[in-house]
C-alpha cells in the first residue's frame, strides 16, 4: 500500500514520501480568533485531521503545527479594511486579548467535539512578533522589500516564480483584474509585510519595529512560525482552497525569497462547504449575511451529535465541494446512529483479544491512501460489517478503522433513555402517521409519552429529530 496525495503545486496525485524518513512535518493554517468557527471552516479542519490520521495509519510519525491568528488579519485579503480582532472587541465590549482567548478556547472545544486531534504545537501570532520582524529584515537585506507610506511591502516583481501555486497570469494581474491596487503598491500583487499604525490613532494591538510602530501583515506569521517549529523544509502545508491565490501564494513568496530554496513539498487544499440552494434559490456562500453562519453549537441546539457532522463530511471527498442541507445532515445522522447501534451490539461479543480482519483493513487503508478517499473507506467499513465473521472480530476491525475515521467508536455509550434508536424511530413514525391522518390527539399523546420517557421531539424543516430532555 502506498500513500498518494494530490499536490496543488504539481496539480496531480503523487506517491508521498517525507523529507526525513518516517517523520512528516505538517503545517496547517489555523483559526482567526475573532468569532466562532463555522461548520465550513470546520470541514477544512476535519479534512486535515483525516490527513494526519492517515499519515499515522501509514506508519509515519507526524509533527503538526497550527497557528492562531490573533492579530493583523484584515477584513479584505488585499491588505485593506479593518482589523477583525478590533471589530470583535468593539462588538462584544471586551479587550482584543479577551476576544482572542475566548474564541481560541471555543475553537478547541469544537475540535474536541469533532474528535479532531490537537496539534503538537499551537503558536499565536502575537507571541511571535520578533520572529516575524526578523524574517522581514532578512527579506529587506536580500532586496525583496520597499517601504511605502502605510507599511513595508514585498516586491513580487523580484521573485521570478511568484504565483506558481495558483498559476496566476501575472499579466492579467498587472492589468488590475483581480487584486485591488492601493496607492502605495508598486505592483498589484505586492503585499504588506508590516503595516504602520495610523499617525493620529493608537491601535489596540501594535508593536515597535525597525520601520515604525505597527503590526505584521497577515501572511508573515505562518512563514515565520512554520520555519521556527518545523525547520527550513516542510513536508505538507494545508488550508482551504480560498488560500491558494493570496495567502499561500504570499507565504511561499516570502519564505522562499528568504530561504533561497523550495520551502514546502506538498500543498493540500480542502474544497468548500456551501449552503445548498433552497427553492427560492438562496444559499451558496457560508457567511453571516446570508444567514448560513452555522456553528457546532447550532447543530447541538438542534439535537445533532457533532460527530454526525463529522460523518457527513466523511461522505464527500475533500476535493469536492460539499453542499450543506438539513436533509443531508439528517441522512448522515441516521447512518451514524445505525453505525453506533451496530457497534454497541458487536461490542457485547468482544473480548479484547480479537484481531482486525486483515483483508478488510487492507481495502479500507487502500481507499484512505488513495488521496484520502473517505467515501470509499466508509463504504468499505459498512461492507466489512456485513462479512461473515465473529462479532468480536468485526468490532476489533471497526475499532482499528476508527483510528482514521475518528467517530469515537470506543467511547460510544448506550443512550441512557432506556429506548433503542429503532424504538424511538418507531414512535416518531407512529406520530407522523397520526398527524398525516389528522389525528392530532393521538400525535400529541405519543409526544407526551416520549416526554415521560425523557425524550423531546423537535420538528424541523428536515423532519423530526429527538434529544434527551
Ligand atoms: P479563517 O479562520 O477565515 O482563516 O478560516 C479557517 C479555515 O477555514 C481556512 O483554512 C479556510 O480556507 C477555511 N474555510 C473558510 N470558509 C470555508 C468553507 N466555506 N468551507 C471550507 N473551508 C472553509
Ligand atoms: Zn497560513
Amino acid at each position: 500500500m502506498a500513500l498518494s496525495l494530490y499536490n496543488t503545486l504539481t496539480r496531480h496525485s503523487d506517491p508521498f514520501t517525507p523529507i526525513e524518513d518516517a517523520l512528516v512535518r505538517l503545517y496547517t493554517c489555523g483559526p482567526t480568533v475573532y468569532n466562532f468557527a463555522h461548520i465550513g471552516n470546520l470541514r477544512t479542519y476535519v479534512f486535515e485531521d483525516i490527513l494526519k490520521r492517515v499519515l499515522r495509519a501509514s506508519g509515519l510519525a507526524v509533527r503538526h503545527v497550527m497557528n492562531v491568528t490573533d492579530v493583523g488579519h484584515l477584513t479584505s485579503d488585499a491588505d485593506a479594511g479593518e482589523d477583525k480582532m478590533a471589530l470583535g472587541a468593539a462588538r462584544e465590549g471586551k479587550s482584543v486579548w479577551e476576544i482572542a482567548d475566548f474564541y481560541w478556547q471555543a475553537f478547541r472545544a469544537d475540535m474536541q467535539r469533532l474528535n479532531l486531534q490537537e496539534p503538537d504545537v499551537w503558536c499565536k501570532a502575537t507571541d511571535h512578533i520578533p520572529e516575524q520582524i526578523a524574517l522581514i529584515r532578512t527579506l529587506e537585506e536580500k532586496g525583496f522589500t520597499y517601504v511605502a507610506d502605510d507599511g513595508v511591502y514585498f516586491d513580487t516583481s523580484k521573485l521570478s516564480d511568484y504565483g506558481k501555486l495558483a498559476r496566476q497570469d501575472l499579466k492579467a494581474l498587472k492589468a488590475g483584474a483581480r487584486v485591488e491596487m492601493s496607492q502605495s503598491k508598486r505592483n498589484p500583487p505586492d503585499f504588506a509585510l508590516w503595516k504602520f499604525s495610523p499617525k493620529d490613532k493608537q491601535r489596540l494591538m501594535e508593536w515597535p519595529s525597525p520601520w515604525g510602530v505597527g503590526f505584521p501583515g497577515w501572511h508573515i506569521e505562518c512563514s515565520a512560525m512554520a520555519v521556527k517549529y518545523l525547520g527550513e523544509r516542510v513536508d505538507i502545508h494545508c488550508g482551504g482552497i480560498d488560500h491558494i491565490p493570496v495567502h499561500h501564494t504570499n507565504e511561499i513568496a516570502q519564505a522562499e525569497a528568504a530561504l533561497g530554496h523550495q520551502w514546502v513539498n506538498w500543498w493540500l487544499h480542502g474544497e468548500f462547504l456551501v449552503m445548498a440552494k433552497d427553492e427560492s434559490g438562496a444559499g451558496g456562500k457560508m457567511s453571516k449575511s446570508s444567514g448560513g453562519f452555522l456553528t457546532i453549537a447550532t447543530l447541538v441546539e438542534k439535537g445533532y451529535d457533532p460527530l454526525a457532522y463529522r460523518y457527513f463530511c466523511l461522505n464527500a471527498h475533500y476535493r469536492q465541494q460539499l453542499a450543506f442541507s438539513w436533509e443531508g445532515l439528517d441522512a448522515a445522522a441516521h447512518a451514524f446512529a445505525h453505525l453506533k447501534k451496530t457497534a454497541l451490539e458487536l461490542r457485547k461479543g468482544y473480548t479484547g483479544r480479537e484481531k482486525p480482519l486483515a483483508a478488510a483493513m487492507e481495502e479500507f487503508l487502500t481507499a484512505c491512501q488513495d488521496d484520502l478517499n473517505m467515501p470509499r473507506a466508509l463504504a468499505s467499513a459498512w461492507t466489512m460489517l456485513r462479512t461473515p465473521a465473529s462479532p468480536g472480530e468485526l468490532y476489533a476491525t471497526l475499532l482499528a478503522m476508527d483510528e482514521v475515521l475518528g467517530l469515537g467508536i470506543a467511547a460510544m455509550q448506550e443512550e441512557s433513555v432506556g429506548l433503542s434508536e429503532a424504538e424511538i424511530q418507531q414512535y416518531i413514525a407512529a406520530r407522523q402517521a397520526a398527524r398525516k391522518a389528522k389525528d392530532f390527539d393521538q400525535a400529541d399523546a405519543i409526544r407526551k409519552e416520549l416526554v415521560a420517557k425523557g425524550i423531546v421531539l423537535e420538528d424541523g424543516p428536515a423532519g423530526t429529530i429527538w434529544r434527551k430532555a
